[in-house]
């Protein structure tokens, strides 16, 4: 039997207006659609500081509209990172275009600007940068956009609240594109938004999410859609997340906070985080880098603590590995020494400290092994 895990990794904290608002959708007899949608996209848009958000289904659909919208197609390259999880690139894919694999940078862990310019050479149609846990990327997009005429899409499923010069992801880009997903900082159980400043695009995602079916007494479609919307029920939930958001950060920054001022300097484990002056992170998922990350995550899990191995490079998976990949090695050193500690909003102090003591005896066993 499967030992029932003690401290999670990541869980929801349904802590505010959830069941009062999902109560009004219900009540309302409306679970699908609903003024929740509208409500949650405005106070999204506000919160981010974007003109315009499209609420959908997940944020694997926000990134394929984001692409669909700006015309990607088959014969297009897109510059997408190799360290990330597989809805960054999947979505190229889905629209028939090429990924190019760009490395990782080793202090955001994001798409090196280096690597990425290299890339530019042949002019791709797109670049999907991602934001991984919590942190920003180093690369400037409006910077990027500008300079060489190609559209940037945000990806910052992982990176909701953390900022950049005081100014939010997923708004430098010409579009953002955000994950509602159980494990991420908001959720809606699942579902994603999408958020540009641009209006021709926001509509012509709005019309794709609903099936591209024109306005109308009956049933006309003038393309082929997608069923992506987001439920009157969910958005009631994100709403609800929503106007908890500063609090889940502010916990997110005191428990990353208690892991490094317990963790570094007095265990010989080296600090990996940057913290760029120019960036704040939302700490989504708190990670270090160890010698055996497979042997800590084991020890944790024995002792009914899950943790998880950084990204896989995606250059690695056999689905991907006829992909073009520019660099690599950095996106692999993260992944052989990296681990992701529990940082759910509700973890408690007593928690928090049996995660570190958990890690501080694996380290000293380690150390007290003959050379
Ligand atoms: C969670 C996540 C997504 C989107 O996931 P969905 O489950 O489709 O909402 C996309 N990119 C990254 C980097 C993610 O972590």
């Amino acid at each position: 039997m499967a030992l029932r895990s003690v401290i999670p990794l990541l869980e929801p904290f349904l802590g505010g207006n959830e069941r009062k608002y999902i109560e009004e959708a219900l009540s309302a007899n409306q679970p699908s659609v609903g003024p929740f949608v509208e409500r949650f996209e405005h106070a999204f848009a506000e919160y981010v500081g974007s003109k315009h958000a499209v609420a959908v289904s997940s944020g694997t659909a926000a990134l394929h509209l984001a692409l669909r919208v700006l015309e990607v197609g088959p014969g297009d390259e897109v510059l997408a990172p190799t360290f990330s999880f597989v809805a960054t690139v999947n979505p190229i894919l889905y629209v028939g275009a090429t990924p190019v694999l760009v490395d990782a940078e080793p202090t955001t862990w994001g798409m090196d600007p280096e690597k990425v310019r290299a890339g530019l050479v042949r002019r791709p149609k797109a670049i999907v940068v991602a934001h991984l846990y919590g942190h920003p990327a180093s690369l400037d997009v409006e910077t990027l956009q500008a300079t060489f005429s190609v559209p940037v899409i945000e990806d910052a499923s992982e990176s909701l609240g953390a900022t950049v010069d005081d100014r939010r992801v997923g708004t430098f880009g010409k579009i953002g594109c955000f994950s509602f997903n159980g494990n991420k900082i908001i959720t809606t159980g699942q579902g994603g938004m999408l958020v540009t400043d641009d209006y021709a695009l926001a509509e012509r995602a709005r019309h794709l999410r609903a099936q591209a079916r024109l306005p109308g007494p009956e049933y006309v479609h003038n393309e082929v859609g997608f069923n992506y919307r987001m439920p009157n029920l969910a958005a009631a939930m994100g709403l609800a997340q929503l106007e908890q958001l500063p609090e889940f950060l502010e916990r997110k920054r005191e428990t990353a906070a208690y892991y490094d001022g317990a963790l570094f300097p007095n265990t010989g484990l080296s600090p990996w985080w940057s913290r760029p002056p120019w960036a704040v992170p939302s700490r989504w998922l708190y990670s270090i880098q160890v010698p055996d990350p497979e042997g800590l995550r084991r020890a944790l899990a024995a002792e009914g603590i899950e943790s998880r191995r950084l990204w896989m490079p995606m250059h690695w998976m056999a689905t991907y590995s006829g992909l073009r990949v520019i660099g690599g090695e950095v996106a692999e050193r993260l992944h052989a020494h990296g681990l992701s500690l529990p940082s759910s909003v509700g973890l408690t102090a007593a928690q928090q400290g049996q995660v570190v003591q958990c890690v501080k005896k694996f380290l000293d066993r380690r150390e007290s092994l003959p050379a």
